[in-house]
C-alpha cells in the first residue's frame, strides 16, 4: 500500500547512465520509501536522433542492477501510462492546444540555437539565451497557424518574480523576462519541447515531488508557468547538488569510465557504488574509477 506521495526518476535515453544519475536516483527512491510513496519511471525519449530503444533497455537493466525499483514505468505498467514520452504525443498535443487558445504561446520564426537544443533537459552550461521577442506579438494573441512547421514559443509574464521552495536549497526566486525569457514550447518538427513534455507528465502522472539535478533550478521556474497556465498543481521540488569528475566538470554521459556499465565490468557492486556516493560530498572529487 503506498501513500500519497508520488515521485519520479526520468532518464533520457541518450547514453549509459553514469554515477551522477545514480546519486540523484536513488535520493528519489529513498524519498519516496520515507514517504511510503509510489516511485514512477518515465522514459524521456522525444530527443529523436539521440535516444535508443537500446540504450532505454539498458537504463532499466542497470536501475535495476543498482536496487531501484519502481511501482510504475514503461516497464511494469500502470494507471498514468505511457511511460515513455514518444508514446504520449496526443497528450502534449493536447496541452499545447490548451496553451494556444489561452494565448499563451506565439509562433517563432526565428532560427536559433536554444531551439535546436530545446527537446531535452537544459544541464549546466546548456541554459537557453534571453530570447530578444523578435517574433513576440505586442498583445496576447490566439495563432491559427499550423503547430507543426512552425517553432513556438511560451509568453512569460514580464518582471512578475516566480518563486518555490525547495526542499534541499531552500527558497528559490527568478524574475520573467529578465533571469528567463520566452522559453520553445513547441519544435517546428513537430515535437513539444522538454519544458513542455515534463510539465504535462509530471502533472498527469499526478507527481507530488520532483527530484533532479540541481542544474535544473532555472527549468523549474518555466515548468511552474506551464503548471500555471494548464491549471494543475504543481509537484514539491528537491533539487541535488550535482556530481563532477576529477577535473570538476559535471558528469554527463561522455564520462564513459564513471558509467554504471563499467563500473559494474570492473566487479564494482550497487553497495560499493551506493557507498562512494554517500561518501563524496557535493561537488567533491569522486573516487577514481
Ligand atoms: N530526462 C531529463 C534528463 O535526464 C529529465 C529531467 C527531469 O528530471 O526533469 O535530464
Amino acid at each position: 500500500m503506498t501513500g500519497i506521495y508520488r515521485g519520479r526518476i526520468a532518464p533520457s535515453p541518450t547514453g549509459h547512465l553514469h554515477l551522477g544519475h545514480a546519486r540523484t536516483f536513488s535520493i528519489a527512491q529513498q524519498r519516496a520509501e520515507a514517504a511510503n510513496g509510489a516511485l514512477i519511471l518515465r522514459m524521456d525519449d522525444l530527443d529523436g536522433p539521440r535516444c535508443t530503444a537500446e540504450f532505454s533497455a539498458a537504463a532499466i537493466e542497470d536501475l535495476r542492477w543498482l536496487g531501484l525499483r519502481w511501482h510504475e514505468g514503461p516497464d511494469v505498467g500502470g494507471p498514468h501510462g505511457p511511460y515513455t514520452q514518444s508514446e504520449r504525443m496526443p497528450l502534449y498535443i493536447e496541452a499545447f492546444e490548451r496553451l494556444r487558445a489561452s494565448g499563451l504561446i506565439y509562433p517563432c520564426k526565428c532560427s536559433r540555437q536554444d531551439v535546436l537544443r530545446a527537446l531535452s533537459a537544459p544541464h549546466e552550461g546548456e541554459e537557453e539565451p534571453l530570447y530578444p521577442g523578435t517574433c513576440r506579438p505586442a498583445t496576447s494573441i490566439v495563432s491559427t497557424e499550423d503547430r507543426d512547421g512552425i517553432n513556438w514559443r511560451f509568453r512569460v509574464p514580464d518582471g512578475e518574480t516566480i518563486t518555490f521552495h525547495d526542499g534541499n536549497f531552500g527558497e528559490q526566486r527568478a524574475i520573467a523576462g529578465r533571469d528567463f525569457g520566452d522559453f520553445l514550447a513547441w519544435r517546428k518538427d513537430g515535437f513539444p519541447s522538454y519544458q513542455l513534455a515534463c510539465a504535462v507528465d509530471d502533472a498527469l502522472m499526478q507527481i507530488t515531488e520532483v527530484v533532479r539535478g540541481a542544474d535544473l533550478i532555472t527549468s523549474t521556474f518555466r515548468q511552474l508557468l506551464i503548471f500555471r497556465a494548464l491549471g494543475h498543481t504543481p509537484p514539491a521540488c528537491f533539487h541535488c547538488e550535482l556530481m563532477t569528475d576529477e577535473t570538476g566538470t559535471r558528469l554527463a554521459k561522455r564520462n564513459d569510465a564513471l558509467s554504471l556499465r563499467t563500473l559494474r565490468t570492473q566487479g564494482r557492486t550497487p553497495e560499493d557504488l551506493l557507498r562512494e556516493m554517500r561518501g563524496a560530498q557535493p561537488g567533491n572529487k569522486l573516487p577514481r574509477a
